[in-house]
């Protein structure tokens, strides 16, 4: 059994189920993250599991004891709200010892562990400000050390960057994994944002509709996305239908793989995975190709996205910036490595 276990979670909310029996085992020191699009049931699972919200049905299991019906106070886990919500009225110092001074924990233990948790979070100094007179990085911070002070089993975030500028959520980023890493803390973060998940994590949870579409490292998502789902929310994707023409004859995507009933089907391939190369090279054994015209090329910076109208749609290609991109209006083909093409059915509209 894992250090986390949760099983068949499943919450209602009259009619409706918010999650809809989530399973998911969690070792000890991992960082987990719960991505998906909003409504997804993300943060009701986060919820249930840090007691603030009675599942349905399923349990949940922390080191070996059941939890499931124990009080939030008791379950000893770590909550970072997505507004913070540190008290106004007490300083820094204060707010982090908050969760020792209820557990109640010794004068001197307290002003020991908040000034340990201040450092940790490099705000040493500050313990006397109010909150507002902190930046939103730096309370944050405050946030995350009162999570921490106490010592939790397990870290729990809800969505915790997202009211930070991008330049800071990117250092927090960072920051808050290296904390993470180094105090080894088991933790459950949730998020819409596929870079946070990619960069925080060691794995992913991607739910989808009350349940997790697929889990797995960041390669596995991205690389072998389980679902449709999976492959159009994490990362981009070029989606060629594979379609038979009014002869009821396959199509030019359908010879690219080797698929049985492919009426209802779509190929996904990265635009990253492909290359744009002569018309004039031959094709190699194990690479798909297709020829197209180019309609526009763009440079975005680290890369030039080039917009390529094939005989089965428009697709896009990501050259790395640098390399020569291909004139607007000339012919070229494109190739990838088989092996990078995922096959979905279209699921019943
Ligand atoms: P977001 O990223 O927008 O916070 P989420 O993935 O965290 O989304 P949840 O907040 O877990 O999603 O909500 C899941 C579903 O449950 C949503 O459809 C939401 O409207 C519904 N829901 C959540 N809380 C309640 C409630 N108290 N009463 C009724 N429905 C609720």
């Amino acid at each position: 059994m894992s250090y986390l276990e949760l099983a068949g979670l499943q919450k209602r909310y009259g009619n409706a189920v918010a999650v809809d029996d989530v399973s998911l085992s969690v070792e000890q020191g991992e960082s987990v993250a719960l991505l998906g699009p909003s409504g997804c049931g993300k943060t009701t699972t986060l919820r249930m599991l840090a007691g603030l919200i009675e599942p349905n049905r399923g349990t949940m299991t922390l080191d070996g004891s059941e939890i499931t019906r124990l009080p939030a106070h008791k379950r000893n886990m770590g909550y970072v709200f997505q507004s913070y919500a540190l008290f106004p009225h007490l300083s820094v110092g204060r707010n982090i010892a908050f969760g020792l001074e209820e557990r109640g924990a010794s004068r001197s233990e307290i002003e020991k562990r908040v000034q340990e948790g201040l450092a940790l979070v490099r705000l040493g100094g500050l313990e006397q400000r109010r909150p507002k007179e902190l930046s939103g990085g730096q309370q944050q911070r405050v946030a995350l050390a009162r999570a921490l002070v106490i010592q939790p089993s397990v870290l729990l975030l809800d969505e915790s960057l997202s009211n930070l500028d991008a330049k800071l959520r990117d250092a927090m980023r960072h920051e808050i994994r290296s904390i993470q890493r180094t105090l080894g803390i088991t933790t459950l973060f949730v998020t819409h944002d596929q870079v946070e998940a990619l960069t925080m994590c060691d794995r992913i949870a991607v739910m989808h509709r009350g349940r997790i579409a697929q889990i797995g490292s960041a390669e596995d998502i991205y690389d072998r996305p389980a679902t449709r789902f999976v492959a159009e929310f994490v990362g981009r994707a070029n989606v060629l239908p594979l379609a038979r023409d009014a002869q009821g004859r396959a199509t030019v995507w359908e010879q690219l793989v080797p698929v049985e009933a492919a009426e209802n089907a779509d190929l996904f391939v990265r635009p990253q995975r492909m290359r744009i190369v002569p018309v004039s090279e031959p094709a190699s054994g194990d690479a798909a190709r297709l020829t197209g015209r180019v309609l526009r090329s763009v440079f975005v910076g680290d890369h030039v996205e080039v917009l390529v109208e094939g005989a089965g749609g428009q697709l896009t290609v990501e050259m790395p910036s640098g390399s020569a991109a291909p004139a607007e209006g000339s012919e070229v083909a494109i190739v990838w490595p088989r092996a990078e093409s995922r096959v979905f059915v279209r699921e019943a509209s």
